[in-house]
């Protein structure tokens, strides 16, 4: 069938960052050779479906000659390296912003190229853009630098594993302390800029093992949410990632592919056995975590001062689609926007797109754009399809067991007439949902999840916080599609009888643990 022939095409930007030349690219290319829309993903990159085999080339050659044009000043460097969306000018942000690219120079070889083109769900080839120089940083010296304790470092072309080891992913999120917009904890490596008062770097928090793919039925796969590691200065940050990887590429499981995350390295040592681990390698101490403020979540949308004079405006975008359908024109909304006032944006961890640099006379014409197409100001997106994420699933993926991306707006709407009707309106839950339990929506974080396994079931999941801190636990196995309320209900019962004051939904359930909610579950059906 025609299937046959279409690609997918996958565009990395470094620390999100769409200039508008690029934009406007996609979005040509987008109507003329794709499917028509562009798909913003959980983590920060568009991609584009549907393209024909003989339009390939073309949509290759001219995204590298624009991205070699204009995105070259700060190095073709696309990797998976997540950070917070949110462009402000201040220091402690534009240190997570540039370190972003750094650590993404650094794991080049370890993480996704730039651009990937996929043929019915199979890598089919990868193209490579490489600036060695990042900011004054020359990463390949870093990389043959000799740490004398023998780690690695040979100048081949994947220097730090060389043929050993091909880890299967390496997932990396850079912030800065506070801010938990990029659900930090589901990465291999999380680091946490640290500011002295004036907003000069002094180092990282690093956090290490966190991981979301699991597979249903093996018990030696789980999701995980990462640990402390501790603090590093910034001369020693690059060193520091370098012990990491050679800890887990000498001690990682390579035999079992389904094991080969790090995550599961620092599970089964324990984080304190794998600290002096990376000891053993790095020849000193790694210093305790700095104390930072408490994390909070935000999706960084609706009007925001960048703190340079300009504004920024984050617009949610339902499922990451954009896309124009019926009176709802998102599609046609960003390219004016973007053609009026030549703005850069950001793509948001969750799969929603920032406009930044705006000028503040300008904000009218845009905020009247926006409603002119159709799209409603955040503050009157209802706060669950605002928290909430479903990867795409059913047609477009070749791993889903069931719906996700097109299930979720009724399944949302469900959980709204259920909180209505039970006086629970003004709660705001998040609500994740995947076709499969790999997880690329982060379902194991959220406070309540929807895992297919299986033609119309899902694995329900409870207990993650409303600031992305820990995982959920499995409530439920093979809950029928149809029985959503049935499942819900009894547990919102009991959140209304037993809930401390100002208590969050999945701070509830992770106090009261499974065994109270399945027992409460159970007395309530009987009546
Ligand atoms: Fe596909 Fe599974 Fe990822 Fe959803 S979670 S996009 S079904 S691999």
């Amino acid at each position: 069938g025609p299937k046959d022939y279409q690609f997918m095409l996958r565009l990395k930007q470094p620390a999100g960052e769409l200039p508008p030349d690029l934009y406007r690219l996609l979005d040509d290319l987008s109507r003329e050779k794709g499917q028509g829309d562009l798909r913003a993903t959980t983590r920060q990159c568009f991609q584009m479906h549907g393209i024909l085999k003989g339009s390939l080339k073309e949509v290759i050659a001219s995204i590298m000659n624009i991205g070699s044009s204009t995105v070259g000043a700060c190095g073709d460097v696309s990797r998976n390296v997540m950070t917070t969306p949110a462009p402000f000018a201040h220091p402690a942000y534009e240190h997570a912003r540039e370190w972003s690219k750094v650590f993404a120079q650094l794991f080049r070889p370890m993480t996704p190229a730039f651009s990937q083109i996929w043929l019915d769900g199979e890598k089919a080839a990868t193209v490579e853009s490489w600036h060695t120089e990042v900011s004054g940083y020359n990463i390949d010296e870093v990389m043959k630098h000799d740490t004398g304790r023998g780690v690695v470092l040979n100048d081949s072309v994947e220097p730090l594993y060389g043929d050993r080891y091909l880890p299967r992913k390496f997932k990396i999120g850079v912030t800065v302390p506070g801010d938990n917009s990029l659900d930090i904890y589901t990465n291999d490596i999380g680091a946490v800029v640290i500011t002295d008062s004036a907003g000069n770097l002094e180092g990282f928090n690093i956090m290490v093992g966190g991981g979301m793919g699991r597979t249903h039925n093996k018990e030696n796969t789980f999701a995980r949410a990462a640990d402390h590691l501790g603090f590093v200065s910034k001369e020693d940050a690059m060193e520091l990632m370098k012990c990491i990887v050679a800890t887990q590429r000498d001690h990682g499981n390579r035999d079992v592919r389904a094991n080969a995350r790090m995550k599961y390295l620092v599970h089964t040592l324990g984080i304190q056995d794998f600290r002096k681990l990376v000891e053993s390698y790095f020849g000193k101490p790694i210093e305790p975590w700095r104390p930072m403020v408490e994390w909070k979540y935000s999706d960084w949308m609706g009007w925001w001062e960048q703190g340079d004079g300009k504004l920024f405006c984050g617009v949610h975008i339902e499922n990451g689609r954009v896309k124009d359908e019926g009176k709802f024109r998102l599609k046609t909304a960003l390219r004016r926007i973007v053609d009026k006032y030549n703005i850069p944006m950001i793509l948001s961890p969750t799969q929603s797109i920032i406009l930044r640099d705006i000028n503040p006379n300008d904000k009218k014409g845009i905020e009247y754009l926006l409603d002119a197409h159709g799209i409603k100001p955040i503050e009157h997106v209802d706060p669950l399809n605002r928290l909430a994420m479903a990867c795409p699933a059913l047609p477009l993926c070749g791993l889903a067991q069931t719906e996700a991306e097109r299930l979720m707006p009724a399944y949302l709407d469900r959980v709204r007439g259920l909180l209505n009707k039970m006086n629970l309106s003004d709660e705001e839950i998040m609500i994740r949902m995947t076709g499969c339990p790999n997880g690329c929506a982060r379902p194991y974080m959220a406070e309540l999840a929807f895992v297919g396994d299986g033609a119309k079931s899902y694995q329900v999941w409870l207990g993650g916080s409303p600031v992305l801190t820990r995982t959920a636990w499995p409530f439920m196995a093979k809950m029928d599609v149809d029985d959503l309320e049935k499942t819900l209900e009894p547990i919102l019962a009991m959140f209304i009888q037993q809930r401390q004051q100002f208590e969050a939904f999945g701070d509830f359930c992770y106090r009261v643990g499974a065994e109270a909610i399945e027992a409460y579950s159970n007395n309530y059906r009987l009546g």
